[in-house]
């Protein structure tokens, strides 16, 4: 083998490698950054039933530096009294879980629907009163995710969906939806989100089986779409008992097509815990893998605004 030839081997087998495996070593700048930055959890459980208490919610949060929580249910008094301006609070999870429960999938598309009742009544006092930001997390379709007995898959454009739209709309609040990508569900999103202007949709976990393209298609041709990056880091998949690497980062890094997607659209991008299903006492190690598997790869100017400065903007927090 001659020199050339085995340069050009040597350069092949290194491509071949880059692309399988995706280990990068953080810019300093962004490795010392992401032990510190506040966070925004876009995605902090709250249930009502069997849930942490507001004073372990608070203790959890201050300690990992996370300065504001919320962004799905349930919408409980106690953690927004605990909480105070440091709350994303929301309504409507709770209702949504409710009434799947009792009635099944085929109502949830349905205005009329008992428990969603009191919810549309009250929304505009609430919204009006900031007692909420927003709606969430409403499950439209999770048939390949999470507890067997808690999946469904509706229709995400329909009467239920349109009137939390629409109620948001009048307040510029936010919508944040557990949804899983295909080509129906892109078609409805990109009418709700027109025809709602107002309202920010929040896609849950970044829109499971959702390509880093099919995100860049939403974000280009919508503003008010965004999406947070809870459940997409080892630790999920490892405390749901699935054998799989991280879908967009795990201990080697982020994936390049995700972290070339963040970077190009830093706006869009928030965090989140996830700590669902049973899992509160993780919540450190949630964290901990964000700022140690996720925020030290990304570019030090984009790791503020996915931390926390993009949340602050959209639920119209104050710096603490
Ligand atoms: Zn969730």
């Amino acid at each position: 083998m001659n020199r050339s030839t085995l340069k050009t081997t040597l350069l092949l087998a290194g491509l071949l490698f880059s692309g399988l495996c995706h280990a990068q070593a953080p810019d300093p700048r962004s490795a010392e950054l992401a032990k510190t930055v506040p966070i925004a959890d876009v995605h902090l459980h709250t249930y009502s039933y069997n849930g942490p208490s507001a004073a372990d919610i608070v203790e959890k949060m201050n300690a990992n530096n996370v300065r504001w929580g919320g962004g799905v249910g349930d919408l409980r008094g106690d953690i927004a009294n605990a909480l105070g301006n440091r709350h994303i609070a929301t309504a409507g999870q709770r209702e949504f879980a409710e009434s799947f429960i009792r009635q099944g999938p085929s109502t949830l598309v349905a205005t009329e629907n008992i428990y969603f009742r009191d919810l549309f009544r009250d929304a505009h006092d609430m919204f009006a009163k900031g007692m909420i930001k927003g709606f969430g997390e409403l499950h439209t379709n999770n048939e390949n995710s999470g507890p067997q007995p808690f999946r469904r898959k509706i229709k995400t454009d329909n009467p239920a969906i349109r009137k939390f739209y629409s109620i948001a709309n009048e307040f510029n609040g936010f919508v944040q939806i557990h949804t899983q990508h295909n080509a129906e569900f892109t078609e409805d999103i990109l009418r709700l989100s027109a025809d709602f202007p107002n309202t920010l949709t929040i896609l849950s976990h970044c829109l499971p089986l959702g390509q880093p393209e099919d995100l860049a298609n939403l974000f280009k041709q919508r503003k008010n779409i965004m999406c947070e990056l809870s459940s997409n880091g080892e630790l999920h998949f490892r405390l749901a008992r699935i054998n799989r690497p991280g879908r967009a980062y795990n201990a080697d890094g982020v994936r390049p097509r995700w972290k070339a997607l963040i970077e190009a659209f830093p706006d869009r991008f928030m965090l989140g815990s996830d700590m669902c299903c049973g899992w509160d006492a993780h919540y450190n190690e949630a964290i901990t893998e964000i700022r140690t598997n996720l925020l030290p790869y990304l570019r030090v100017d984009v790791i503020e605004l996915v931390a926390y400065k993009n949340a602050l903007r959209v639920f119209k927090l104050s710096e603490l």
